[in-house]
């Protein structure tokens, strides 16, 4: 059997690897894209020889030692700690919320267990039994004035919504911490490719049973299939249908980049900003996920990105599912459609309609070849 995976990201580029190299079968892999990777694609950029990621900043995190044992074999990984900073009426705080943002923003000295009575109190003051929006569920979390500083703002620029229209059932957990550990993730293992994300992602395609063919849409070859190919398709599942139940909806992001004649122009790589009346949500500063790359990191120029959130339509990317009922039931449809198909799997972030950070999509695909594709295999 011949298989085409459709999409170089990380999911169908994980797939097509244990394809090759476990069951010796050769595998195509299509990508309208210019370049493999999907989102996780990292380049150098030609001015200033700064790795940017081109689709907003990733870095590796997991605590699934099969998933890091697993990609470890294609990169080494720097001991990079992601912090990220909040921007909020022009101070600057860390996040997640944690005892260094709470005392700054308080003015107090609190040690752990008094931080955590005055949050108490502070959360009894507004206290909804049961929260109907999701402004009133992050009250209920952390109190109004945090929410207020930190929350409201940046969730309407995320959402372009009064978080007031919101449900309440978009934020399951809003975690403040009473410590001073200020790392974003909690993670055992995080670091970024040491080579950078496209060294990691030829390394995956890496073998002569792959054939890489980009620039390259689905619905360009589609008809010229013959009925045996297996396509596994990493893209979205309303377009692959046709649009015949009705349109997913998904949340989009646009990027603005911009060169400047500095050293260091915010001093970290991730700088939010919580302020509904500053248009974009964060700006990225990459050379400083590569501190130990002593040229680019020393240069007298920075490459920055604005990140800003808008709704997706047609020819957009889409990154976020909007996953409430409605699209979760229309996306039950198409899975189930999908399902009927010969000779057809759904896979990758967008084919499952959820958000996944790197390490889940990796043990995904781990799992559907596994437990989908092995057992097709064994049986013909
Ligand atoms: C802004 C942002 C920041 C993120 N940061 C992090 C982070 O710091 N850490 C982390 O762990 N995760 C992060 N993630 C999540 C990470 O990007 C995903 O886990 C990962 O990209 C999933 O890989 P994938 O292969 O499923 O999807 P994708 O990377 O989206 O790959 C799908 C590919 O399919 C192609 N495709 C789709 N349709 C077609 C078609 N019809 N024909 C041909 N090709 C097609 C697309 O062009 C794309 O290249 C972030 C996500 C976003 C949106």
């Amino acid at each position: 059997m011949h298989y085409l995976i459709v999409g170089a990201g990380l999911w169908g580029s994980v797939m097509a690897n244990r394809i090759a190299s476990v069951l010796n079968q050769p595998v195509t892999v299509i990508d309208k894209r210019d370049h493999i990777g999907g989102n996780c694609h990292s380049a150098l950029d030609d001015e200033t020889g700064i790795e940017c990621h081109r689709y907003g900043s990733h870095i590796f995190h997991t605590s699934l030692p099969q998933v890091w044992e697993y990609i470890s074999r294609f990169s080494e990984f720097t001991s990079y700690q992601h912090k990220v900073f909040i921007s909020c009426k022009g101070r600057v705080y860390t996040m997640p919320i944690n005892l260094s943002t709470i005392n700054a923003f308080y003015g107090k000295n609190f040690r752990p267990a008094e931080a955590a009575a005055f949050l108490k109190e502070e959360i009894a003051r507004d206290a909804v039994a049961e929260p109907a929006n999701l402004e009133e569920k992050a009250v209920s979390l952390i109190g109004r004035p945090l929410y207020d500083a930190f929350i409201r703002g940046y969730t309407h620029k995320q959402w372009e919504h009064d978080p007031r229209e919101l449900p309440a059932s978009i934020i399951s957990r809003l975690p403040f911490r009473t410590t001073y550990n200020a790392n974003y993730f909690n993670d055992v293992w995080q670091g970024v490719p040491r080579d950078g994300y496209f060294s990691l992602f030829q390394k995956l395609l890496d073998d002569p049973r792959i054939t890489v063919r980009l620039n390259c849409d689905y619905e360009s070859i589609r008809a010229q299939l013959s009925s045996d190919c297996m396509v596994i398709y990493t893209g979205m599942p309303d377009q692959l249908f046709n649009y015949k139940y009705g349109e997913l909806e998904w949340r989009s992001l646009r990027f603005e980049w911009e060169t400047l004649p500095v050293q260091d122009y915010q001093g970290t790589t991730v700088m939010n900003y919580a302020d509904v009346e500053i248009p974009f949500t964060r700006i990225h500063e990459f050379k400083h996920y590569h501190p130990e790359r002593q040229e680019p990191f020393a240069l007298n120029k920075t490459v920055i990105c604005r990140e800003y959130s808008r709704t997706y339509a047609r020819g957009d990317e889409a990154y976020y599912p909007v996953n409430n009922a409605r699209n979760n039931e229309l996306y039950a449809r198409y899975a189930a459609e999908a399902d009927k198909t010969p000779n057809l799997i759904l896979g990758g972030r967008l084919g499952a309609y959820r958000y996944w950070d790197m390490d889940k999509a990796v043990a995904d695909a781990l799992h559907v070849f596994e437990t989908k594709i092995c057992p097709r295999e064994n049986r013909s």
